[in-house]
């Protein structure tokens, strides 16, 4: 399960995090999702919420998830953001690799390709 992985990544390093700060509760993380990732949200803050579980220091911490915008670039030059603040489970990827501009499809993804963990709100 890809979303597990991720998960332990993101419990990993927000342990490190609470550990160098010297935290004794890790509140709450914010973490953006790339629409091209193809992870689920829900199973990632699942994921987490299990790992934590058996943490202590996880033990009330909020997730928040949300879906990062995605830059495309078009070999004519053109540029654009697929915004992707409209949640939903599956996002059609492929409407969005057409340009605006000149209909071609021979376009670069140069963002949204990635879990990033945003912020990580910790009790010292
Ligand atoms: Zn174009």
């Amino acid at each position: 399960m890809h979303e597990f992985s991720i998960a332990q990544n993101i419990c990993k390093k927000i342990l490190k995090v609470a550990e160098n700060e010297g935290a004794t509760s890790i509140e709450k993380i914010k973490i953006k999702i790339g629409i091209f990732t193809h992870i689920n949200k829900n199973q990632l803050i699942f994921c987490i919420e299990s790992i934590a579980e058996s943490k202590e220091i996880l033990e009330d911490v909020k997730i928040k998830v949300k879906k990062g915008a995605a830059k495309i670039r078009c070999k004519c030059g053109n540029f654009w953001e697929v915004d992707a603040s409209k949640d939903g489970n599956m996002i059609d990827n492929t409407r969005f690799l057409k340009c605006p501009k000149c209909n071609s499809r021979d376009v670069d993804i140069t963002g949204g390709k990635c879990v990033t963990l945003e912020s990580v709100e910790v009790e010292v």
